[in-house]
Parts: structure tokens; sequence; C-alpha cells
């Protein structure tokens, strides 16, 4: 079976910018934040500092995909505001890197849960004590966020040994840690890899 599905990069390795660069207001601090429309309710809040935040927008709560560094925390939220009113009430990380997950102490202060890999988590517990997630998933989990289904699915080593993939079947969407997921798990560990994890996505969302 073909997957259609759109891929999009929850974080693009866009690595333009420096960290101590001044920032569009003058001062200094993160690159400045943009948000992107996707569809009606999938957006996507980046800069042009690494990871991204996709976000999801449900009838009863926002589900965001990966929440950058603490410092873009207060940023992330001013641009949700525009977007909707709703409370946060997941982050999933696509992996453990803190670009994707330096904000998750800052969520969880909100009422947010976070959701990651328990491969994410036991290598997070062992290198920071702030922002663990709480709700993890061995191979694959479903959430519904109203009536929105999301699967996300653990295949294995790639960029990480902690990724997730977010597949959400009705938009038809397949969203990864970024472009070079693939590319990761080819130089990581073969191209047999490689293909054995493609032919494992393809199976499982095509189910
Ligand atoms: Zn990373």
């Amino acid at each position: 079976m073909t997957i259609r599905s759109t891929i999009a990069a929850g974080a693009l390795a866009a690595l333009a910018g420096s960290w101590g660069t001044a920032n569009a207001q003058g001062g200094f601090g993160p690159p400045e934040l943009t948000t992107v429309k996707v569809r009606d309710n999938i957006y996507m809040i980046r800069n042009a500092m690494s990871g991204n935040v996709t976000v999801l927008v449900g009838g009863d709560g926002v589900l965001l995909i990966d929440d950058k560094f603490a410092v873009d925390h207060d940023g992330i939220m001013e641009h949700l505001k525009k977007i909707t009113d709703q409370p946060v009430r997941y982050v999933i990380n696509t992996h453990l890197h803190q670009d994707h997950t330096g904000g998750n102490a800052q969520m969880q202060a909100l009422g947010a849960d976070v959701i990651a890999s328990e491969n994410a988590r036991r290598i997070m517990a062992e290198t920071q004590t702030e922002g663990l997630p709480n709700i993890l998933l061995d191979d694959y989990l479903r959430i519904y966020l109203g009536d929105m289904p999301i699967d996300l699915y653990y295949f294995g080593r790639g960029h990480t040994d902690g990724d997730i993939v977010i597949h959400l079947p009705e938009e038809r969407i397949v969203i990864t840690h970024g472009t070079d997921t693939m590319a990761q798990t080819a130089r990581v560990l073969g191209e047999a890899a490689l293909r054995k994890t493609i032919v494992l996505m393809a199976e499982r969302i095509a189910q």
C-alpha cells in the first residue's frame, strides 16, 4: 500500500542564527518565533534555532509536538494564545534532545502531560532532573485529542535511541523529529535497518 501522507518535518534542522545573536527587537535572546499555519487545526511555531513546535488544536485542548528550549517557552505561549485559548493538555517529545524537550517542566507546571518513549525517558533521567515525561510508550500509543486520533510509534533506533514517529491518520500527516530521521538510521545502523524501519512504518500505518 502506498502511503500518501504528507511528510511534515517536526524539526527542520535550520541552524542559521546563533545563540547570542541580537533578536529582531534589538535585545538578546532566542531568535524570534513565527507561526506557520498548516491546516485549520494544525500549526507550527518555529524560529531559526533548531527544533520546531507542531500545534494540534482539538475541541477541548491543545497537543504540542516538542517544546523547544526552556528559553523559548514564553514566546511559544504568546504565539499559542493567538491561535487558541484552549489549554495545553499534552506535549509529545519526538526525542530527548534539549531543543525538543527544554520546555517540558514549564508545560507540566501548566498542567500538561508529557509523552515520550521509554528509552527517551530513561536517557533523560540519566542526564537531567526536570521535565521528565510522565506518560510513556513502548512501541505504540493512540491518543484522542477530542475526536482527533493521534498515533505514536517507536520503531527502534534512529536519530537517538528514543525517537517517536507521529501519524495523524485522518489528516494523512506523518510528523518525525526531523528530516534526517531516516538518514540517521541509515548512518547508524546501515541501510538494512533503514529498510526495516520503513517497512515497519508502512505496515503499521497502513493497518
Ligand atoms: Zn535531536
